[in-house]
């Protein structure tokens, strides 16, 4: 579902560009809004959620797609925890359709899905885990890394429910926004993928954006 943001840029407290194979961590406090924008269009967000005050609470994919009965996240989709309670609410949505079942890139999923030479190739959970390590301060561990959002990407589920990597749908300017519904740890990888075309094999920019 559409929905466009009446937010105002010039009144966000905070912006950070996250550029391709970087990564963004950050606590939103419940009532913020959190933007996650697709400057040049096609790119993928592969994105984390954690209850900031108990981190064992984080995003489960399998209790959101059970809740809201629909496997594809949009305007209207509230992300459940692990403990089945909202965590956030996508309330507004440009690009249409975002991705929970694929998960993210690794550079083992790479020796397995494309070739053993691409083990060394940087991925979503190098950039996950170096956060992490990086930022002690948030109290997470390589067995927090659990199922993720892949915002903006595309991954059709067939009839007989394969799942396919597709061309994106997103586009330059794109974004979707999420409120906060607890005070919640968000960690984004802005993936790096090379292999398959949920970046439009040119991975590029991400912008951050938050209202209070
Ligand atoms: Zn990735």
């Amino acid at each position: 579902m559409m929905i466009e943001s009446n937010l105002s840029l010039a009144q966000a407290t905070h912006k950070k560009t996250v550029g391709a194979g970087d990564y963004y961590i950050n606590v939103i406090k419940k009532g913020q809004v959190l933007r996650i924008l697709d400057i040049e269009g096609n790119q993928a967000a592969d994105t984390l959620f954690y209850n900031a005050d108990d981190p064992a609470e984080r995003y489960s994919a399998t209790d959101t797609i059970r809740e809201q009965g629909n496997v594809y996240l949009t305007a209207g989709s509230v992300l459940m925890s692990n403990d089945c309670k909202p965590m956030l609410k996508i309330v507004a949505d440009t690009c249409g359709r975002h991705d929970t079942v694929g998960g993210a890139c690794a550079s083992e999923s790479n020796t397995v899905r494309y070739a053993l030479e691409k083990k060394c190739m940087h991925a979503c959970r190098d950039s996950w885990l170096l956060a992490i390590s990086e930022h002690p301060e948030y109290g997470l561990s390589k067995r927090d890394i659990t199922h993720n959002i892949n915002f903006f990407m595309n991954v059709p589920v067939t009839e007989t429910g394969g799942l396919s990597f597709a061309d994106g749908i997103s586009g330059a300017g794109k974004y979707v926004e999420l409120e906060a519904l607890m005070d919640t740890i968000v960690l984004v990888s802005n993936c790096p993928q090379l292999n398959n075309p949920c970046n439009a094999y040119n991975p590029t920019p991400v912008e951050i954006i938050v209202w209070n």
